[in-house]
């Protein structure tokens, strides 16, 4: 089977255009000893198969990122039968860099010029059959995003498999053109391959080059002994990285045709950049779309509907029982809920309604006690709990891809910059960090982009701390049922203030590690901002059922298998023959109670006696996965005692408050220790396989930073509800440990300064 493949910048659409030919048949895996995504996949539109790989995006051919060693390797060794370099043709003369750079190999080559559709719409023209005579290569206008024209690509890139192609550089204009051209001979008379592409690395003094080559440096330096470098300088690599500039300028300027010939001509998105991405604007602009999105998602009280207009309740109208009702319930009840919460009132009716059914059914058939419990406590109950969040998550899931397809959540790693540089980040790393918002293991994976390896090990760490999908059940279970146990506080407000928190605790941590363990340079931040447009549905779909699929099969997996050990547990004792126990007498119980204590300074330990140990198995079951949290309570709510069940786990968790006497304090400790703490096995899995080793110590920092982050809520909530020796203490021994390090590491940085 004939092999293409993709080569091109970052964000010139090489994905896209790899997921529009190869469709179902992509698969993923791993460049053999980086941590660098390969994509392969099957275009089956041609006479013969073609297997195409989307190669990581590259500047450059030059061994400094893996990304570029992984593409340089794969094309000058395995020797695909064509390379597809794609061009963004709204960028035509930076993303020509590249391709004067694999022009040099021998290898057949066609030019895909994408964004077609861009370029039209900005009125501009590029005449593509000018850019095939000048570059002596096919070059195909086309759209990705759209499908157009990439049948045709195809066919003109199996056509050019068909001869070979000598390597041939565009340097040869330019200064050093002799220089290049002696290495050239010499390199053939050795019978060396793809001699143009090595003359030229070796006249750069490229890395791999040297290492590879040294037999014959030392006719290179000869060559280079007679080069004029009174006029020119010896800095050859700048020299060559200017030959190409200049013959790019002078030959494909005149190929892009602006409609408008004022170079400071504002295209649409430049004039909606400089509003959002506005000095003193972006951020409070950034702030103020999260709050909408997470507000949209969560709010109980759209738009303060039920707070600025007294509204009847449905109860006051006098609508009577039966399902209309429970619709109507859905939407309004004296407060209009927003979109989110709507979803999650109508997943939640039906999960009720189904486990009714079912439980009916088991019941109608005779089951006795044992079987009855098993099937609506410990199956059904954690189930369901867990699947009326589906249609809530894959809105807030939606809502971020939104963000993320129309070219925004660039400007925001882009306006970020400068603050997270402070912290010890660059702007980049912002944005698998905002990818934890949903799910923390693609968010983990998307680390790879991060040349930094500091970098990368800091933000594996602080991904967590992004509130992902499936924290948002415990986020919004827990502040539920303190607004309605205690009648205080506005859930929202919790919510919402809980997930600053978590971005809080992501900037200490990283500051922390930054001037300790991960001391070093913060790498410069260039990223092409692409310009806006709308999603495409088609992409976003993708997106999100992957996101999806993976959410339902943990459901019917690991979570139900956990629930099913749960509910035995806790009714069981370890005289497990002995049938059925109360819920004290259980092992679950006994485990609780053994680690109860390590708990007590985040107020769900020892001082809850009697019951607490609820909340510490819930918090460990949590270590499997997040959404065990919410199911644990409902099965132990379930033995507890008769409770009307569903609104997101409240009632449950508002009956183990009343059981266990747990304080708002204590409670909250409860929500931002499950917040900071390891994440789920598939992130662990996940950060394993990005770290290795380094895991352990990762793991070990999630566990401490949750357990520090716990006592100091804890203690400070307590100051504002009760005072108590307690929390005066901790508070005065927290700020006198913080004081100490941040002086510690003052004095440390100074005697060891960092190293270049
Ligand atoms: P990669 O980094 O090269 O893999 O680029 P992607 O495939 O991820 O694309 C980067 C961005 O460009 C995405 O937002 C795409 O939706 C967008 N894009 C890709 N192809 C086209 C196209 O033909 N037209 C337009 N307007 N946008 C495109
Ligand atoms: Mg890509």
């Amino acid at each position: 089977m004939k092999n293409f493949a993709l080569a091109g910048n970052p964000n010139c659409g090489k994905t896209t255009l790899f997921n529009a030919l190869t469709g179902s048949t992509a698969h993923v895996g791993n460049w053999p000893g980086v941590t660098v995504d390969k994509k392969e996949g099957v275009y089956k539109k041609l006479e013969e198969n073609v297997n195409v790989v989307d190669l990581p995006g590259i500047y450059s051919l030059s061994p400094y990122t893996p990304e570029e060693v992984v593409a340089r390797n794969y094309i000058l060794d395995e020797k695909p039968d064509c390379v597809i370099n794609i061009i963004d043709a709204t960028n035509l003369e930076r993303n020509l860099y590249l391709t004067t750079q694999i022009m040099e190999i021998d290898v057949p080559m066609v030019i895909a010029l994408n964004m077609m559709d861009a370029v039209e719409k900005a009125g501009d023209k590029i005449d593509a059959k000018d850019l095939e005579a000048r570059l002596g290569l096919p070059v195909i206008p086309i759209s990705a995003l759209r499908s157009e024209g990439i049948h045709e690509l195809m066919e003109r890139a199996y056509e050019s498999a068909k001869t070979p192609r000598a390597g041939v550089t565009v340097l040869e204009e330019s200064a050093i053109k002799h220089l290049v051209w002696d290495v050239k001979i010499a390199l053939s008379a050795q019978k060396v391959e793809n001699p143009v592409f090595h003359a030229v690395k070796l006249v750069e003094e490229d890395e791999l080059e040297v290492e590879a080559h040294k037999d014959i440096l030392h006719m290179v330096d000869e060559f280079k002994s007679t080069f004029d470098d009174e006029i020119f300088g010896t800095d050859f690599e700048s020299l060559i990285a200017d030959g190409r500039y200049k013959y790019i300028t002078k030959n494909f300027s005149p190929a892009l045709k602006r409609k408008n010939k004022n170079p400071l001509r504002m295209t649409t998105s430049d004039k909606v950049d400089r509003v959002l991405t506005h000095k003193i604007w972006g951020i409070p602009i950034f702030l103020a779309i999260l709050f909408a999105m997470f507000h949209l998602t969560f709010s109980e009280n759209f738009l303060g509907i039920g707070t600025l207009f007294s509204l009847p309740t449905l109860d006051e109208i006098g609508v009577g029982e039966g399902i209309g009702r429970d619709l109507l319930a859905c939407v309004y009840d004296g407060v209009i809920y927003s979109p989110g919460v709507i979803l999650f009132n109508l997943m939640d009716l039906l999960t009720a309604t189904l486990s009714g059914w079912i439980s009916g059914g088991v019941m109608s058939l005779g089951a006795s006690d044992w079987v009855m419990g098993f099937v609506s406590d410990g199956v059904l109950a954690g189930i369901s709990g867990v699947l009326s969040f589906v249609p809530q998550i894959v809105f807030l899931l939606l809502l971020l891809s939104i963000l993320e397809d129309t070219g925004y959540m660039a400007r925001v790693a882009f306006i970020l910059d400068r603050i997270c540089r402070k912290f010890g980040v660059s702007g980049r790393a912002f944005i698998p960090m905002i990818m934890g918002f949903g799910c923390s293991v693609p968010a983990m994976i998307n680390t790879r982009t991060l040349a930094d390896e500091k970098e990368k090990v800091m933000t594996i760490r602080a991904i967590p701390f992004f509130t992902c999908g499936a924290k948002v059940p415990v986020l919004t279970g827990v502040a539920g049922a303190i607004a309605m146990f205690f009648n205080t506080g506005n859930a929202d407000i919790i919510t919402y203030s809980m997930y600053v928190l978590g971005l809080v605790v992501a900037v200490v941590t990283i500051i922390a590690m930054h001037s300790t363990t991960q001391r070093g340079e913060i790498t410069p931040f260039i990223m092409e901002l692409p310009a806006y447009h709308l999603p495409s549905g088609r992409a976003l779909m993708i997106h999100l059922w992957d996101k999806v699929k993976h959410y339902v099969k943990k459901v019917f997996t690991i979570i139900l298998a956990s629930t099913i050990v749960i509910w035995f547990l806790s009714n069981f004792s370890w005289a497990f023959w002995n049938g059925l126990v109360a819920i004290e007498d259980s092992i679950l119980a006994s485990l609780g109670k053994l680690l109860q204590p390590i708990f007590t300074p985040l107020g769900f330990g020892s001082q809850l006696g009697g019951l607490g140990w609820m909340f510490v198995v819930a918090a460990i079951t949590g270590l499997i996965a997040k959404e065990n949290v919410i199911a644990t309570f409902a099965a132990l709510s379930a033995v507890l005692g008769s409770v009307v069940a569903s609104e997101s786990g409240v009632t449950e968790i508002a009956l183990i408050i009343a059981k266990t006497g747990i304080t708002i304090p204590g409670l909250l400790a409860f929500i931002v220790f499950n917040m900071t703490t390891i994440p789920c096995f598939a992130s662990v899995a996940t950060a394993k396989g990005e770290l290795g080793r380094r895991v352990w110590w990762t793991i070990l920092f999630w566990m401490v930073t949750s357990m520090c982050s716990g006592a100091v809520v804890y203690a400070f909530a307590t100051m504002f509800t009760e005072w108590s020796t307690w929390s005066i203490l901790v508070s005065v021994l927290f700020v006198i440990v913080a004081v100490l390090s941040v002086v510690l590491v003052r004095r440390y940085n100074k005697l060891h300064p960092k190293k270049r």
